[in-house]
């Protein structure tokens, strides 16, 4: 197994500055990888999607043969605008059956949804048992736009993390499998990604004129999300840094992450609850077709 889940955990001692956006933590050293990592990372994409289908693919079958199996799987994708949530959705996630999957994104709240507290949208847009959640943005904005950009006073958003963590706790009693990302890039990457968003015609419905304004409150969001990753980290939900400047080894990296919160569910194929050879059985002395065409309608 890979070590890239030890590698980006955000654990005791973490310090969100120290890490390098552009590096690429547990990339194999041999000489095919170091000839040219991003060929060799794309080309095990596949590879690695293949073992992501299958995973989600028992985890589906679990949920569906058995009714009191309550485990599903939730990534939770936080980053600055830019960050390849996006790109990680279509690259990753896109390798599992569409059919399996939850995808939610969170934008602000709409009036009806700032009449209840903040947990309120995100319980219900949780996975039910033998899905793979995506949250592409999460119940984190509450105190991480809401705290930069002064949406809620100070107390309010300090008294959130304690209400995350119980919040989560309570998820992970219910069969919920977090995996919880902070794509990381850099001030730089982000100003070059914002830039081919103004220079292609077909990426101007990704542009938000806002972005821009957010730059300004950098180091501000930095210092949240430091907090964040920090307060909210926990061994039923722990929180990992993915360096994101370079997107193959964030898809790379981003699929050891959920493969490794599926192999803690060890999942296995559900047996059959009928008896398969007497079933072949039937079926091979069963009626004939030419029966069924000679019977009445
Ligand atoms: P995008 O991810 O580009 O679709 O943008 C979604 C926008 O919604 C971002 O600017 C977020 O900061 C904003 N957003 C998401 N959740 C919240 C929230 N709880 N409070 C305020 N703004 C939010
Ligand atoms: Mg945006």
């Amino acid at each position: 197994m890979s070590n890239v889940p030890e590698l980006l955990r955000v654990g005791d001692g973490f310090d969100l500055s120290a890490v390098d956006p552009a590096g690429t933590p547990g990339l194999p050293d041999h000489k095919i990888v170091r000839k040219d990592p991003k060929v060799w990372a794309r080309a095990m994409l596949p590879q690695l999607g293949g073992e992501l289908a299958t995973q989600q693919e028992m985890l589906f079958a679990n949920a569906k043969s058995n009714p009191r199996d309550m485990r599903r799987v939730l990534l939770v994708l936080q980053a600055m605008d830019c960050g390849g949530k996006d790109g990680t959705v279509k690259k990753v996630a896109g390798t599992m059956n569409p059919q399996g999957l939850h995808i939610v994104g969170f934008g602000p709240p709409t009036a009806a949804e700032l009449r209840h507290d903040f947990l309120w949208r995100v319980r219900r847009a949780l996975p039910k048992p033998g899905f793979v959640g995506v949250f592409n943005r999460s119940h984190y904005e509450d105190v991480l736009v809401a705290r930069v950009r002064k949406l809620a006073p100070k107390r309010l958003w300090l008294s959130r993390y304690p209400q995350i963590n119980d919040f989560e706790q309570e998820l992970a009693n219910a069969g919920v499998a977090m995996v919880k990302v902070m794509l990381h890039i850099s001030f730089e990457e982000q100003r070059r990604r914002l830039l081919e968003r103004l220079v292609d015609p077909a990426k101007f419905w990704k542009y938000n004129p806002a972005d821009v304004d957010n730059r300004a409150y950098w180091h501000a969001y930095q210092e949240a999300y430091h907090d964040a990753l920090t307060r909210c980290s926990s061994d039923h939900a722990p929180w990992y840094v993915v360096p994101a400047d370079r997107k193959w080894y964030r898809d790379w990296a981003m699929a050891h992450l959920i493969l490794d919160a599926f192999k803690g569910l060890k999942l296995q194929y559900p047996p059959a609850d009928f008896d398969p050879q007497r079933e072949r059985q039937r079926l091979e002395k069963g009626v004939s077709q030419r029966e069924v065409l000679a019977s009445p309608k």
